[in-house]
């Protein structure tokens, strides 16, 4: 039977990140998934955005998440030979009034991260202004979720299984015996003795577009974001459309109502009329108060869950993994965004 310090469960964002983060420490990790097609990280676009939401604020501890994030996916690059991130700036598109409510200050606050520019050729209406972020990226998340599994099992550390919360935890049919299991299941069941977690999901619908001749090498947000493949592959004329937010209807169905809000939201970004090619849904795990948990089980049996990281897991997983793992493996103390605020 094989003895590992870590059995991670499940392959998202989460606990991709926290697996590199335990292994880039010299830790023994076991990273368990049963691939759920719908999984939030499979549907998610990626994007790091500094100021997020029609009030357009700035990401709390941005200045730490940041630099974080690019050097981790840098160095995962580097450990796999494989792309996966794109450190570019993205465009926010907003009318006269938009600008002098809400983005005019900003500006005035943050002029290392933003600058007015012209909006791009053809995009938005017209009196429309464009605020360039001047730091933003994005994750090629299906790419770095292939790359961290063909690596992991290239070094006997994956495994492809379902662990049944209800039925205790059957790591001895893999022959796998481990110090600590932590559940990093997103909005998934997670086990018994973290049913009282109050787990908030919401459902987000996005779009995979043709515009053909849209010739845009940046992120476009505007009440929706238009991201290009072409960044990352040669799907020049294919774009993403993102994304509905929807905390009520919690199945995994494209709805037409996503959809049509999805069309009349990029009708404002650009007259072209879009061709369909896929709808996709996903369920962002949240938290109640919004904040990601890493919390171990109150049965001292070794057992931890890592999950909340809502609309937020390219930018918030590589620093908030690097706190886990450093109070795991050295007891420091754990990073207070990680801490569940109120009572239990
Ligand atoms: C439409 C949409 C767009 C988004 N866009 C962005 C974006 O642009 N940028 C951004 O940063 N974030 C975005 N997000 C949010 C992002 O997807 C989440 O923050 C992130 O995916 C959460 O990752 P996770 O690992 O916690 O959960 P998940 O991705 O849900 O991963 C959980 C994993 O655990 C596995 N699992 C569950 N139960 C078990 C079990 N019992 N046994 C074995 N395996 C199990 C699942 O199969 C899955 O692989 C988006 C989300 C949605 C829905």
């Amino acid at each position: 039977m094989k003895h590992v310090r870590h059995a991670i469960v499940g392959l998202g964002i989460a606990g991709a990140t926290l697996a590199w983060r335990l292994k880039m420490r010299g830790e023994s990790v076991a990273l368990i998934d049963d691939p759920q097609p719908n999984s939030s990280s499979r549907v998610a676009a990626g994007l790091i955005t500094p100021f997020t939401g029609q009030r357009f604020a700035l990401t709390p501890r941005w200045d730490e998440f940041w630099p974080a994030a690019e050097s981790f996916y840098r160095q995962v690059e580097d450990i796999t030979q494989t792309s996966l991130f794109t450190a570019a700036p993205a465009v926010r598109i907003f009318n006269q009034q938009e600008f002098d409510d809400i983005a005019a200050a900003r500006l005035a606050q943050h002029p290392e991260l933003l600058r007015r520019i012209d909006p791009p050729a053809g995009l938005g209406q017209p009196g429309d202004i464009a605020v360039e972020l001047r730091i933003a990226g994005r994750v090629d998340v299906p790419a770095y979720l292939a790359a961290t599994q063909e690596y992991f099992s290239a070094h006997d550390e994956y495994y492809e299984a379902k662990i049944e919360a209800d039925k205790g935890v059957q790591l001895a049919a893999l022959e796998l015996k481990c110090d600590r299991l932590i559940f990093c299941t997103g909005c998934y069941a997670p086990p018994a003795e973290f049913a009282w977690l109050p787990l908030q999901p919401a459902k987000g619908e996005l779009l995979t577009v043709e515009l053909p001749g849209l010739d845009l090498s940046q992120i476009i947000h505007r009440n929706v974001w238009l991201s290009p493949l072409g960044l990352q592959s040669n799907n020049a004329d294919r774009f993403q459309v993102g994304a509905t937010f929807d905390r009520d209807n919690l199945d995994l169905l494209p709805t037409v109502e996503a959809r049509d809000e999805l069309l009349a939201k990029l009708a404002q970004v650009t007259s072209q009329p879009p061709q369909i090619i896929k709808q996709c849904v996903g369920l962002r795990p949240i938290v109640r108060g919004r904040q990601p948990v890493a919390i171990p089980s109150r049965n001292d049996d070794g057992s931890w869950i890592f999950t909340g990281l809502g609309s937020k897991g390219c930018l918030l997983a590589p620093f908030l993994a690097e706190g886990f793992a450093a109070h795991l493996t050295t007891g420091s103390p754990l990073d207070r965004d990680l801490q569940l605020r109120g009572a239990r």
